[in-house]
């Protein structure tokens, strides 16, 4: 990575906010960092996350496109999903261990059930120079982004998430959620803080439309990029205006291409987030449209991936969604392939209803060429949530199943494309996987990190004091002792002066 030092670090205090792993943590790994003995080094890393997919959405997708999938040929094993305190995970918990290999149980983010802090495979990355980057569709603070940025006990605490994000100096940030970026006074959600202002301080160049996004030129040695297109989540694939929201596939393009300038490689997330909420609300339709912008994202990946040659592309859900099902309702075929003819969410479709959704036939048939029944409509018009009257009437067109309207705690595929690949075979856990990636990029990683801090925040430099025996004093570690090194001057620290920490 390519750190730079804003003026407000150098100014009224010193803000240290990096974590790092303790000494103990090094060697946790090393059976499957030794394991990797073929010399094939992944130099950088696309971890592609399609939240709730699994292999029904997989085979409803195949036969909804009509040809396979990108990733169809790159399939190498299964992994299981449970968290510390269930067997069917929520993204917190699914990404902690995605991102750190820790079990934790659901809602947290980047810590253990004790609490304490687990280094992320985007910071160990980080510790190698590396440069790093988040992608997503959902809010940028949402739980499976924010599992490889941050550390905080509540999934929902995304302001927090959104500071930790610029504290932790990910260079590229790519998705929705301005508003937990802003203060109150801005109408954000920020009690005070005013992120956007602070990342641009830091140097983050600041985006919000597809246009910025398409004509982005950031010098990675003095910019990063925070790009942020919505205020809230960004639109379902379905509904995207292409004017103004980038697809999927375009942010990971551009954050490929500005974090490839890095000599010393990059890891980059990439989140299909809202596949998960198509799953919640059972909506066939919206979940095989974004599965297709996830599958363009992808596509972009592996084509880099082919040309750079010492890329590693692994793409594996966090869960699985609605206990989707290839077929049903006693059918002896699935029609995926109808879905093709929805043109909005089954939201969108039960917003247009009037008050006593006379209007039912129209307004479906404004959005689906489905003939419908007099049963389906009367359904539609009884139902107690309309939109899920609406969906379910979809989905049977199409003999897509459902079994639930929560994740479920079924095994996942793991497909995976470039140095290391292979190591991916067989069934794992879910928390292997970022060992693997550690593995395949000789990148040490794991362990706990020290977050304990001096009461108050504040240390007064006494004369004498260095920079390494304010860390040492407080079991305050930096993200390196490398970053000690290479702060500017630590001779600008006189006696009087005051550190922050945050
Ligand atoms: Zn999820």
């Amino acid at each position: 990575m390519i750190r730079k030092l804003g003026v407000a670090a150098l100014s009224a205090g010193i803000i240290f906010s990096g974590v790092s792993p303790t000494a103990a943590s090094a060697d946790e790994n090393s059976q499957v960092n030794n394991s990797m003995n073929n010399g094939d080094k992944a130099e950088n890393i696309i971890y592609m996350i399609p939240d709730g997919f699994n292999a029904d959405y997989a085979t409803n997708y195949r036969h909804y496109k009509g040809e396979p999938a990108v990733w169809d040929n790159h399939l190498q094993g299964m992994f299981s999903t449970y968290s510390a305190d269930s067997n069917i995970t929520d993204s917190a918990a699914a990404g902690t261990a995605m991102a750190s290999g820790v079990k934790t149980n659901n809602g947290i983010i980047g810590l253990d059930p004790d609490g304490n802090a687990h280094q992320t495979i985007l910071e160990a990355s980080q510790d190698k120079d590396m440069s790093t980057g988040l992608v997503a569709t959902s809010t940028i603070t949402h739980a499976t982004p924010a599992a490889f940025g941050a550390h905080v006990d509540d999934r929902n605490d995304e302001t927090e998430i959104a500071s930790q994000f610029i504290d932790n100096e990910i260079d590229v940030l790519l998705g929705g959620g301005k508003n937990n970026f802003l203060p109150e006074s801005e109408g954000g959600n920020q009690e005070e803080t005013n992120v956007l202002q602070q990342a641009e301080e830091q140097g983050y160049q600041l985006i919000e439309n597809r246009n910025q996004l398409l004509n982005a030129d950031i010098d990675l040695d003095n910019e990063n990029l925070l790009g942020l297109f919505a205020d809230d989540a960004m639109s379902p694939e379905l509904h995207r205006d292409a004017e103004e929201e980038p697809s999927l596939a375009e942010m990971t393009q551009t954050a490929i291409d500005t974090l490839n300038q890095d000599e010393d490689g990059f890891f980059l997330m990439v989140e299909g987030s809202q596949i998960d909420w198509a799953g919640h609300d059972n909506d066939a339709a919206w979940a095989m449209t974004d599965v297709g912008a996830f599958e363009e994202a992808v596509q972009e990946a592996i084509d880099f991936a082919e040309k750079d040659g010492n890329t590693l592309v692994v793409v594996g859900g966090d869960h699985e969604t609605g206990g989707m099902t290839a077929g049903a309702n006693g059918s002896g075929t699935a029609n995926p392939e109808l879905l093709h003819s929805v043109t909005a969410t089954g939201e969108n479709i039960a917003a247009e209803l009037n008050e006593g959704r006379s209007n039912a036939s129209e307004v479906v048939n404004k959005y689906t060429d489905m003939e419908l029944s007099e049963e389906e409509i009367q359904a539609i018009q009884e139902a107690e949530d309309p939109k899920m009257a609406i969906n379910a009437v979809i989905s049977a067109k199409s003999n897509v199943g459902w079994t639930s309207t929560n994740h479920t705690g079924v095994d996942l595929p793991v497909y995976a494309y470039g140095p290391g690949a292979e190591q991916f075979t067989g069934f794992h856990d879910n928390t292997d996987l970022p060992k693997i990636i550690a593995g395949s990029a000789k990148i040490e990683f794991g362990g706990e990190i020290s977050q304990k801090q001096p009461e108050g925040n504040v240390y007064t430099v006494k004369s004498g004091d260095t920079l390494f025996e304010i860390g040492l004093k407080y079991n305050y570690l930096w993200t390196t002792l490398q970053e000690i090194n290479q702060f500017p001057n630590p001779d600008l620290i006189y006696p009087g002066d005051e550190v922050n920490f945050k």
